[in-house]
């Protein structure tokens, strides 16, 4: 091939150059020189042409053998050994880009073809990093067409949402929808952006696993050059972790103000509580000191003052006990405790509490009285019991107060469940786990109608917490609160406890009776059977228990009852469990009344119960079972 002339390449677009190689002693291509260059050579390299012709290379351009490309080289093969070559290569001495064909006419020299290509690659450079930045963007990138059909997705968008790029194309983001938002939210959306604005806020959306996350989202339209929208571009960051942290300082903060406006409400309503005890003190201590007043005023006004102390005590040993369980200063001391002395003296100092109110009260113990003898702190436990129990007596006008413990043996170790029951005011459910809180009352209101200070359920909180325990409440608002709380059951009697162990096992005797008093005699007497007691306060009471307990051995069934008397229950009863025995235990003593109940129940027993009749009595139909 000859190499065209250069007056056929009179063109701005592509540069033509005609060279030798030259070749060093030992045979290897070190420089080339410029036979023939095209006009528009100086304009395509920005190398000037004059005098260029006979040139060498190293000399037209200087440092040219150090170059990153070695051209001497590329040229030098072509031109030793023929044939052609295409590259694309950037020159740093010249700051450009070419696209240059090479080839051989004959050996030793070589032709180029070239174009000055900078301009197409600095804008391939910059699409490619443009493309890389939205690759590799920590943001969550999608293209839209103007229907809202996705087009693309940046990788950061799979690992946002779980949905491949291939998932997603074509189909509209509302795939993300969780439907936590109303639909003027996304009208609101479409109108902005449609009328070419851009759009910001925060989507709770639903990932392809279900699992809703927050994103904060930017989205605009893209123009074309007649400033028509060809595009939309969203821009989403997930911000769950951020919001989930918000949400918490919120709360916190919330927490914070809480607390703070407690802690006034608690000093305004302390220094109450205990200028009003101060002041009776004060006041009838003046009183006193009057020489003229009666014996019977002097000994009255003694009394208010003694009631008054005992009241500022008991606020004192209240804040005292509670500073002392939040400096940990507060320590378990263990003794032998029998709990049903335990709550039998409680019955008895409440019951006396509340001669002027129309309130029953009921005790259960459900352990014998051996088994009842724990180790625990008695302090602690009384102070727990008596704080529930004066609850329930203040927020209680009328109807009864149930207290005692029952043994769970699900856990381990094995818990006592003690309970005070109520049927007074109730407590809304948004308050059961608040009123636990230091200060807290259920409503600010309690305080001025009832009294008291908010520390009384911190304390049995921390004192049951500490006993290794747990402490929570159950209400239905307006009808009465069940409170509850667990302590280990560490029994004394190590040898009991293995017939003890046996309790799941136990049989259970079921007595139906609403005196309490008949119901405690009734429990002293059985105690040394080994059988668990459950109490029934009503003939109702008594068929639910018999629906659930499954082992009851025996029956001890009162006749006037509330609710349901006994032979309407024992009738119930029987056409569920025909084969559970069931003694009547009546006042009625006439043959009369007897006769009635021959055809409901297996047995009567007439009050008052005499103990070994009693025993013999009932074991006869229980012996089998022993
Ligand atoms: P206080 O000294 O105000 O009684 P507590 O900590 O003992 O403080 O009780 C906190 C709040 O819990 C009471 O103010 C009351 O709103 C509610 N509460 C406690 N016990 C009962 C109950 N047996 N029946 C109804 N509400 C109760």
């Amino acid at each position: 091939m000859t190499p065209l002339t250069t007056h056929s390449l009179n063109t701005p677009f592509l540069g033509y150059a005609y060279h030798k190689i030259i070749l060093d002693e030992t045979g290897k291509p070190h420089d080339f020189i410029y036979l023939e260059v095209s006009p528009y050579f100086e304009a395509l390299t920005g190398i000037p042409t004059n005098g260029i012709i006979g040139k060498r290379v190293r000399e037209v351009i200087p440092g040219i053998e150090n170059s990153e490309f070695d051209w001497i080289a590329f040229y030098g093969k072509i031109a030793l050994e023929g044939g052609e070559a295409e590259i694309e290569q950037y020159e740093a001495l010249l700051k450009r880009w070419f696209r240059i064909y090479a080839y051989s006419d004959k050996k030793f020299f070589f032709a180029t073809f070239f174009i000055d290509i900078t301009k197409q690659k600095e804008n391939e450079l910059e699409l490619q990093k443009l493309t890389q930045a939205i690759e590799q963007n920590p943001a969550c990138v999608v293209i839209t067409d103007i229907q809202g059909n996705i087009e693309y997705v940046n990788p950061q968008f799979t690992q946002n949402t779980g949905y491949t790029k291939e998932e997603v194309k074509g189909k509209n983001p509302r795939i993300l929808q969780s439907g936590k938002h109303p639909k003027e939210f996304y009208q609101q959306l479409w109108k902005t952006i449609s009328s070419g604005n851009v759009w910001r806020g925060e989507f709770l959306n639903v990932k392809k696993s279900g699992e809703l996350y927050y994103e904060s989202a930017t989205i605009s339209p893209i123009f074309n050059d007649q400033h028509q929208i060809v595009n939309y571009v969203a821009i989403k960051e997930d911000i769950t972790e951020k919001k989930i942290i918000e949400q918490e300082l919120i709360k916190a903060k919330e927490r914070a103000e809480e607390h703070e406006r407690l802690k006034t409400a608690f000093l305004q309503n302390m220094s109450h509580e205990i200028r009003t005890p101060l002041n009776a003190i004060s006041g009838f201590t003046q009183l006193l000191a009057n020489p003229n007043i009666t014996a019977e005023k002097r000994r009255n006004y003694g009394a208010i003052i003694q009631s008054n102390v005992h009241y500022l005590i008991s606020i004192v040993t209240d804040i005292l006990t509670m500073a002392a369980l939040e400096t940990g200063q507060e320590k378990i001391i263990l003794s032998e405790v029998n709990i049903n002395d335990l709550i039998i003296g409680l019955l008895h100092v409440f019951k006396q509490q509340t001669v002027n109110k129309p309130i029953a009260f009921y005790v259960t113990p459900s352990l014998n009285d051996n088994d009842a003898e724990i180790y625990t702190d008695r302090t602690k436990l009384n102070q727990i019991l008596n704080n529930l129990l004066s609850n329930a007596i203040k927020f209680t006008d009328q109807g009864f107060i149930d207290f005692g413990y029952t043994l769970k043996t699900e856990t381990t170790p094995w818990m006592l469940q003690f309970y005070v029951k109520d049927s007074g005011i109730g407590i809304a459910k948004e308050n059961y786990e608040k009123i636990f809180e230091r200060f807290h009352q259920a409503d600010s209101s309690i305080s001025r109608v009832y009294g008291g200070n908010g520390l009384g359920l911190a304390i049995c909180k921390g004192l049951v917490e500490l006993m290794g325990g747990k402490i929570w409440v159950e209400s239905t608002a307006g009808k009465g609160s069940t409170f509850y709380f667990t302590i280990p059951y560490q029994p004394v009697n190590i040898t009991k406890k293995s017939e003890t162990n046996s309790h799941s096992t136990k049989k259970t005797i079921l007595v139906a009776e609403d005196e309490e008093i008949n119901y405690l005699l009734v429990v002293e007497f059985l105690n040394e059977l080994n059988y668990n007691l459950v109490h029934a306060k009503n003939g109702k009471e008594a068929v639910e228990i018999a629906q659930n307990e499954p082992n009851i051995a025996i029956i001890l069934m009162d006749i006037k009852m509330p609710e349901m008397p006994g032979d309407e229950a024992a009738q119930m009863i029987k056409s569920l469990h025909p084969n559970i025995p069931i003694l009547a235990v009546s006042a009625y003593a006439l043959n009369k009344e007897r006769a009635k109940y021959e055809n409901i129940f297996d047995g009567y027993l007439t009050k008052p119960l005499e103990r070994d009749n009693f025993l013999n009595y009932i074991t006869k139909f229980i012996e089998k079972d022993v």
